[in-house]
């Protein structure tokens, strides 16, 4: 286990210029019982997911309030990763995978070794996140509240895998899923609380950027600004459907020719898989050169992110499974009409025909973008109200003031 320390600092009166003085002056009364408490988070990886991407914004905002939050990341093998990545697909969905003897003892054991040095006595709360730290609770006496948060898409899990979770998940005191359809019903309903997770307008990834920023990143990466471009940012794995998005734009391509594709992707540094996709992404494309391949690799990170959401014309977001999707918010926010897939998160923040279209098939994908393209004022409409959904709904702001309520409702018992 090791404690991510190198973290932004933020306050949180340069909120106000994006959710006004009200809402910043609400969240510091709701902070001030919590001033002074601690809080420790732990998770499985400090660099890329949405995860990662939530704990750098958050931490730095919590502790903008007086309360002491800090950041701890579970270590394991290559082993225990692909482990725990068969946890999340078989969590997700994927009903042939197999949990062996093995397996259980790899994932208990690495989790035995990480409690070895930490010591979560110290804080006032506990989060964990997702499955591959949730054993830890099983290694301690408990002295305070513990909560696990599951990012991911728990609608329809392979049963032998949750059957297994499930055991950790029931000792905790609350259980924080992001749509109601992820809390299994074999779960203590009073413990579970809804949460969607959010994106922070004032970083890296979302900040304003000058025309001609853009510009300067669009040409580093040899992208045409003057042609169209649909994206995808989406790390390579199994449920963010990248083939899909690759035939969604080779059926565009066919009635709009000039029309380019930017995939940005990452690879998470708990992610085996991420390598596999990555070959077969590039097979796939072959020698199409108007399909541009722009990865943590090759020097895009936040900054070239934010830049490829603001110069797209319309985003994808193909997954099959999706927990929440920030990708999307993220682009909701820079004003860009979604053509996503409805499923997980992804229903829970596009609304179809008002802020993009949901869609089932690439067939369908493909049709809603090229009307999109086609009608640029119908384009803009949506990412309007795109933008005004995700400022309701799904930024840090709310998120830090759901996650006061709910430290403040433990203190009133
Ligand atoms: N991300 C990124 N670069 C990439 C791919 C993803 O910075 O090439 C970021 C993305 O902007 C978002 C996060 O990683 O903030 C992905 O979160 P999401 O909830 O969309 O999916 P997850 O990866 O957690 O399944």
């Amino acid at each position: 286990m090791f404690e991510v320390t190198k973290l932004r600092s933020k306050s949180i009166d340069t909120y106000s210029s994006v959710v006004g003085e009200e809402t910043i002056a609400r969240i510091k009364e709701k902070a001030e019982r919590l001033k002074g408490k601690s809080l420790v988070n732990v998770n499985s990886t400090a660099y890329g997911g949405g995860v990662a991407e939530i704990l750098h914004n958050l931490i730095p905002l919590t502790r903008s309030l007086g309360i002491d939050a800090r950041w701890f990341v579970i270590e394991g093998t290559d082993e225990f990763f692909k482990v725990t990545k068969s946890f999340h697909n078989a969590l997700q969905g994927n009903k042939e995978l197999k949990l062996t003897e093995e397996m259980k003892q790899l994932y208990l054991e690495i989790n035995r070794r990480n409690s070895e040095n930490f010591d979560p006595s110290i804080y006032d709360f506990v989060v964990i996140h997702d499955p591959q730290p949730a054993p830890l609770i099983s290694f301690y006496d408990k002295r305070q509240p513990w909560i696990w948060r599951c990012h991911i898409d728990l609608s329809d899990p392979n049963l032998e895998f949750w059957t297994f979770l499930r055991q950790f998940v029931e000792k905790y005191d609350r259980y924080i899923f992001h749509m109601p359809e992820y809390a299994q019903s074999d779960l203590d309903k009073d413990r579970v609380i809804i949460m969607p997770p959010s994106i922070d307008p004032l970083s890296e990834k979302n900040i304003e950027l000058k025309e001609s920023e853009i510009l300067k990143i669009l040409e580093k990466f040899d992208v045409d600004p003057d042609r169209p471009k649909i994206t995808q940012v989406a790390r390579f794995d199994p449920w963010k459907g990248v083939f899909d998005v690759i035939d969604v734009y080779r059926k565009v391509k066919e009635k709009i020719p000039d029309v380019q594709l930017l995939l940005v992707s990452a690879m998470a540094h708990d992610d085996p898989e991420g390598w596999i996709y990555f070959e077969k992404v590039l097979r796939k494309i072959g020698e199409d050169y108007d399909v541009k391949i722009l990865t943590n690799l090759i020097g895009v990170h936040a900054k070239e992110v934010n830049a490829f959401q603001r110069a797209s014309d319309v985003v994808l977001q193909m997954s099959t499974r999706e927990g929440f999707g920030l990708t999307v918010s993220e682009a909701m926010w820079k004003e860009k009409p979604i053509v996503g897939r409805a499923v997980g998160g992804i229903k829970l923040q596009v609304i179809d025909g008002k802020t993009g279209f949901l869609i089932k098939t690439v067939n369908e994908a493909a049709e809603k973008t090229v009307y999109l393209l086609k009608h640029p004022e119908i384009a803009k409409e949506m990412g309007k109200n795109a933008k005004e959904r995700v400022k309701e709904n799904f930024l840090i702001t709310r998120h830090l003031e759901r996650y006061l309520d709910l430290f403040n409702s433990f203190i009133q018992q």
